[in-house]
């Protein structure tokens, strides 16, 4: 016997993207933790300086260049 459940809630979707970053390396997405000022990409290793818009916006502003070493 097949059911059949069409309703879907979708309404809870967007809930959690607060403090998302992409990576602007392997431009994988990753939650930074609040007010974190810096976030190391788990797949890349890149580390990246992160900036806040607002409380729940963050922001790539650029790689960490001191800890970068040619
Ligand atoms: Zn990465």
């Amino acid at each position: 016997m097949a059911k059949k459940t069409g309703k879907t809630k979708d309404s809870e979707k967007a809930k959690s993207r607060i403090g998302e970053v992409r990576c602007l390396n392997c431009f994988e997405r990753y939650r930074v933790p609040p007010k974190a000022e810096k976030f190391t990409c788990p797949s890349c290793g890149w580390e990246w300086r992160v900036s806040w818009v607002n409380p729940k916006l963050a922001k790539i502003r650029g790689p960490m260049w001191d800890r970068i070493r040619y």
